[in-house]
């Protein structure tokens, strides 16, 4: 049966590096600050919420939430990405995306300052990600999934990696930061001609596609190391991801939960940006 890598060791290991990292910035007079700004009342940006504020709390980072009506208008969202932007005692700002005006969403990403933007929302942390230097942080998540195999010290350099998705959110930002680590890196797609013969040939597998247990066992081969990023509900009702984990579980060498896994890692990397943002903040005083 393969080794199950959970998130949570993980992401304990990183909130305690991080704890000591904010106790040594208070005693400068620097309290890491998180601004999260939410618009509406989606039951899934208040779960990340409410994850994301106790992970703070474990850290040592400050909250200070902007929190505005689903029919806030433009203005009134540009405002406060203005207030985070001038107040210098927040170091990083998290907006829950997706906004149901892409036209709103567009101009607060253009407006956040790169520096401030912990979760990849701007066009300078993308480019970050691509170019690997400036301004910026990847997105969470993709970060996650890397600090999780390097956690369990998956071997990363000249092995077959397969992504599975290319969203800008994950598939396309995992990648690069694979490639950065010396992986040999494929990106697959709804288009992609034989999904379960790209999967096979990898040494690891990274699943962000967000379909329920797309991945069956003809997906897999012994001796991988299989990340699900997918949090999909299944036909009984139960969360799970893209692979079929009963039937990864019996093939590959190791595999993340769902849940339990990534997303579980994705909060500790959130503060993780914050924490590294103060620093930089506290170093330029
Ligand atoms: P997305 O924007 O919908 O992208 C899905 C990707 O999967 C696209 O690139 C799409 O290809 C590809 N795809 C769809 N069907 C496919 C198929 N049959 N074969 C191969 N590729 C296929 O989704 P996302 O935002 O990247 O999220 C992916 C999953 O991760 C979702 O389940 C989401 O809930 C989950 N997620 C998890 C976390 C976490 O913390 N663990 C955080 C965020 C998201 P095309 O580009 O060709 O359309």
């Amino acid at each position: 049966m393969a080794e199950v890598l959970k998130g949570a060791p993980c992401a304990k290991a990183l909130t305690e590096d991080l704890a000591q990292r904010t106790n040594a910035l208070k005693e400068k007079g620097v309290t890491p600050t998180l601004a999260l700004l939410r618009v509406g009342e989606r039951g899934d940006d208040i779960a990340y919420e409410n994850a994301a504020v106790k992970r703070c709390e474990k850290v040592g980072i400050e909250v200070k939430k902007f929190l505005l009506p689903a029919d806030a208008k433009k203005e009134e969202i540009l405002s406060a990405i203005r207030t985070i932007n001038i107040d210098e005692s927040i170091h990083g700002c998290l907006m829950f995306r997706p906004l149901a005006d892409k036209d709103i969403e567009s101009a607060a990403a253009r407006l956040l300052l790169p520096e401030k933007d912990v979760d990849c929302m701007t066009a300078g942390s993308l480019a970050t990600v691509f170019s690997g230097g400036g301004a910026g942080y990847p997105p969470c998540t993709a970060e996650a999934v890397v600090r999780l195999l390097k956690y369990y010290d998956v071997p990363l350099a000249g092995r077959k990696v397969t992504v599975a998705g290319r969203s800008l959110v994950i598939g396309k930002p995992v990648s690069m930061l694979l490639l950065a680590e010396n992986a040999t890196v494929t990106i697959c797609h709804s288009r992609t001609a034989d999904l379960a013969a790209e999967c096979r040939n990898a040494d690891i597998v990274v699943a962000a596609i967000g379909k329920a247990k797309l991945l069956s066992k003809d997906f897999f081969k012994k001796g991988q190391i299989v990340v699900d990023v997918g949090i999909n509900v299944d036909s009984e009702g139960n969360m799970c991801g893209d692979c079929d984990f009963d039937a990864a579980e019996t093939i590959v060498s190791a595999i993340t939960p769902v849940p339990g896994g990534v997303g579980s890692v994705t909060t500790a990397v959130l503060c993780g940006h914050v924490v590294e943002a103060a620093e930089k903040a506290s170093a330029r005083l």
